[in-house]
């Protein structure tokens, strides 16, 4: 009689928490805006997600928050941008949350750089050595929208593990983000066509996959390398080298000091644009389809001057 009623209490339990799983949402955590927003876009409203670092702030350096290990209690699923861009705050704040679901190798934990294609892959030992914060090849790969889709279907499997039950749903959802993509990316490549082979500057190493896939090339970093600040030698060589090549863009991201570009600005006659590598970085980037609708608009109106 005892063992029956253990066996019935087990059997209600479970029950009872199976239709709790199956209404509840699942709780994900991005580390990053745009991968947030790739993450609503295949979630839909059976998912709640929350971004970790603002779209304002570079991603490499986040000032780690008590706050952010609260979030990571509840997360069901972390996703991160991956290839050593968290490496400098995310990793403590997994392991102070003590979520078993989140840890790295876990079920809940989504590294995105692993479906992507990465560009700038290292090709000698793999260091971080003076300073360079792209030891893995470059983390900004989400700048293109094939990465985008790629993202998506990494996500959309990720949902589906953890919510066989909304696996239709999931899958429906991802092939609708592909088809607008797809139709976006038309009519961003028609708008920057015109404009092909234009050479640029950038601060950061932010948009190799950007430039790759809208036909402009970078000739240069104010940075020296990956993460290290301007110096005034290296200014001075990109100053001539820009004057060399005849380049007239600066593009700079909004977390970066403007006072080095002003300079090569003046020096040049280059335009300084701030031109912002994620979701939320202005406050018209509010989506991932929104920040190359900017960006792209940015670059256009400027070329056209
Ligand atoms: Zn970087």
């Amino acid at each position: 009689m005892k063992v029956r009623l253990i066996v019935l209490v087990a059997v209600l339990v479970s029950a009872w928490s199976g239709v709790a799983n199956a209404q509840s949402k699942l709780n994900v955590i991005a580390t990053t805006e745009d991968l947030a927003s790739i993450a609503r876009e295949v979630g839909g409203d059976r998912v709640t997600v929350e971004a970790i670092a603002r779209g304002y702030q570079d991603p490499h350096f986040v000032e780690a928050k008590p706050s952010f290990i609260l979030k990571l209690q509840k997360a069901d699923l972390l996703i991160v941008v991956g290839a050593d861009l968290e490496i400098g705050w995310l990793p403590p704040l997994v392991q102070q949350s003590r979520n078993g679901r989140i840890q790295p190798g876990a079920e809940g934990y989504l590294d995105a750089s692993r479906g992507v294609q990465l560009l700038e892959l290292p090709t000698g030992q793999i260091t971080r050595a003076m300073g360079d914060v792209h030891p893995l090849g470059n983390p900004h790969y989400w700048m293109d929208p094939e990465n985008g889709k790629r993202i998506a279907k990494e996500v959309a499997d990720a949902f589906d593990r953890l919510r066989p039950g909304d696996r239709a749903y999931f899958d429906q959802r991802v092939s609708d983000f592909t088809m607008r993509i797809d139709g976006a990316e038309k009519r961003w490549l028609a708008t920057m066509a015109p404009f092909k082979g234009t050479k640029v500057v950038t601060y950061h190493r932010s948009f190799p996959n950007f430039a790759e896939r809208f036909g402009l090339e970078i000739i240069g970093y104010v940075e020296p390398r990956p993460g290290i600040p301007p110096t005034p030698q290296h200014t001075l060589d990109l100053i001539n080298e820009m004057k060399r090549q005849n380049v007239k863009i600066v593009l700079v991201e909004p977390y970066f000091d403007l006072k080095t570009p002003t300079a090569i600005g003046r020096e040049t006659g280059a335009q300084v644009l701030v031109m912002p590598p994620s979701v939320g970085g202005v406050k018209e980037t509010s989506d991932y389809f929104a920040l190359f609708d900017y960006n792209i608009k940015l670059l256009v109106d400027a070329l056209k001057k």
